[in-house]
């Protein structure tokens, strides 16, 4: 079957950190020829109309797709479809249960097309997508958002006790057993996704589905994380393809300007100034700071932060989206003067800001970040050093990626997720003399913090390359779109014929340079 005649189906889980690399990765998968559908929520679809439009005016067949968002029917708000509107910790499970519904519209949504897609790619944080692609015969794959390094953790202390053995113990220290590398860590700063009292059911829902997956599919490349896919793929048993990090695509896909500057949502801010202001800053000389889209920073922790980068003397932008939602925060910008103060060296952005575009400027030379998988992903891919402060879930192994293996990172010092399981806040982790101390290590550094800089530049081309034609993860991908169209004839076989064993067959795959014919055993690597 010709890749131009397959038809993708991708369900992101509606979260920023979620959405925005699915975006990337339909773009990805439709500039090899096939067309795709990302299925969303009203508000999330509004928000990645602009790159989605931008890729397809670009020539590349992708289209967004609203699915109704059964919120209001649980008593969750009108329009409360993002993680990222949640303004009470206590509404994720009304939120996690309406996402769970969405089967029943997406189940209505296959059965109307005039043709069965080939195959649906669902976050893993999507499991139940698993019945409607058993229902009516879909293949199905998993993409994973975090990173290899997080999964095989997570999976190796479920695998061998550890997690049962400290059981409600948070402190307790341990190594990872059978890990790539040594990793020391507790169970507060290990815990898996859906590893909190109350979503028992949603996380046995999480680990069928991806154990019963068609393959993985991971945002992350062979040249950071080999060693960790391939551990998680032989763990797991299922066909593993990384093919990130998906924001470092060049192309139709990477190169829009404007797509870049609305990534994931409109900026609050005009992203030519944010330009304008950092062009007239040296080379590498400005700290870019941002908590990515969910954690928020108490108002005394801000404090510290706001006296510590006054302190540092150094250049920033900080997109402060705590800005937003806090009267204490905005009163320490505005009535106290912390904005009029830092005017000649620091841009408040209050809300979303423009991250990659800031990423990719010359001036900026290190990200004080929360360690989201993304922001890593694109802090590497930029060659930017990072200053690493964790808030939760994955985050604190991101920090141990980036300090401990990639050698690329500085602490802050942040030692506990920012809100302990019952959901009090634990308050300042880093203090102002912390922060300027930290802030000296990471732009200055000396031989070291040159040395830093150079392995940052470093894994910023092997990023690149990795996303080239011929790079790991763009023959990863390749390889993927190659294996549902084995599978998904196999499916259409089975469907209309029974079991009849399905004979070896030359696919045709187009690339960019034109179509390609792959001799495959279409029996051999599909899995029923
Ligand atoms: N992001 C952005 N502007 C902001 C905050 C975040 O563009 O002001 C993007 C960021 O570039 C990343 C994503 O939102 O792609 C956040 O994902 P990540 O995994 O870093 O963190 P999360 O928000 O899931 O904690």
């Amino acid at each position: 079957m010709a890749a131009s005649e397959l038809h993708f189906l991708l369900v992101p889980l509606v979260a920023q950190g979620h959405i925005i690399p699915m975006v990337d990765l339909a773009c990805l998968i439709a500039a090899r020829g096939p067309r795709v559908t990302i299925l969303t929520t009203p508000v999330n679809a509004a928000r990645n109309r602009v790159a989605v439009e931008g890729a397809a005016r670009a020539g590349l067949a992708v289209e967004l797709v609203d699915l109704p968002f059964p919120g209001p029917q649980l008593g969750l708000p009108e329009g409360l479809e993002n993680a990222d509107q949640m303004v009470d910790r206590t509404m994720y499970y009304k939120f996690f249960e309406a996402i769970w519904k969405m089967a029943e519209p997406l189940e209505e949504y296959v059965r109307a097309l005039p043709r069965r897609p080939d195959c649906l790619v669902a976050d893993s944080c999507n499991p139940w997508t698993a019945g409607v692609c058993d229902a009516l015969g879909v293949p199905r794959l998993v993409m994973h958002c975090p990173s290899a390094y997080f999964l095989l953790a997570v999976h190796n202390l479920s695998a061998h006790g550890v997690y049962d053995r400290v059981g409600d113990d948070e402190d307790e220290e341990f190594e990872v057993p059978g890990f790539p590398v040594r990793a020391v860590g507790n169970k507060a700063t290990f815990r898996g996704f859906f590893q909190w009292p109350g979503v028992e059911k949603e996380h046995q829902d999480v680990l069928h589905a991806e154990a019963t997956a068609d393959g993985l599919i991971m945002n992350t490349f062979r040249g950071v994380e080999g060693a960790f896919v391939d551990a998680y793929e032989a763990a797991l048993g299922r066909r593993t393809w990384a093919v990130g990090p998906t924001c470092a695509a060049s192309g139709a896909v990477g190169d829009d300007a404007d797509a870049r500057a609305g990534r994931g949502n409109r900026a609050d801010v005009d992203a030519g100034r944010v330009v304008s202001w950092l062009d007239a800053r040296p080379p590498a000389s400005v700290l870019y700071i941002s908590f990515g889209s969910i954690a928020q920073l108490p108002a005394k922790q801000v404090e510290e932060l706001t006296r510590g980068l006054e302190a540092s003397g150094r250049p920033f932008v900080w997109a402060i989206k705590e800005a937003k939602a806090d009267a204490a925060v905005r009163a320490l910008l505005d009535d106290e003067g912390f904005e009029e103060r830092v005017k000649d060296r620091g841009l408040l952005v209050r809300g979303w800001a423009p991250q990659v575009t800031i990423l990719s400027h010359p001036a900026v030379g290190g990200f004080l970040t929360h360690c989201g998988w993304n922001a890593t992903l694109e802090t590497i891919s930029h060659g930017v050093p990072a200053l690493t402060w964790p808030n939760f879930a994955d985050q604190f192994c991101s920090e141990r990626l980036l300090v401990d293996v990639l050698r690329v990172g500085v602490r802050s010092g942040v030692k506990v997720p920012a809100m302990n399981t019952a959901g009090v806040d634990v308050g300042v982790q880093v203090t102002s003399g912390d922060v300027e101390r930290v802030v000296a290590e990471l732009m200055d550094g000396g031989a070291e913090g040159a040395a830093r800089r150079s392995r940052a530049n470093e894994l910023a081309a092997e990023a690149r390359a990795a996303m080239e034609e011929g790079g790991s993860s763009y023959t990863d991908l390749e390889d993927m779109i190659l294996y549902v169209s084995q599978m998904s004839r196999t499916r259409r076989h089975e469907r209309d014929a029974g079991s009849t064993p399905v004979p070896s067959t030359t696919v045709e795959l187009e690339t960019k340079n034109g179509a390609e014919k792959i001799e495959a055993d279409a029996a051999l690597s599909v899995e029923s």
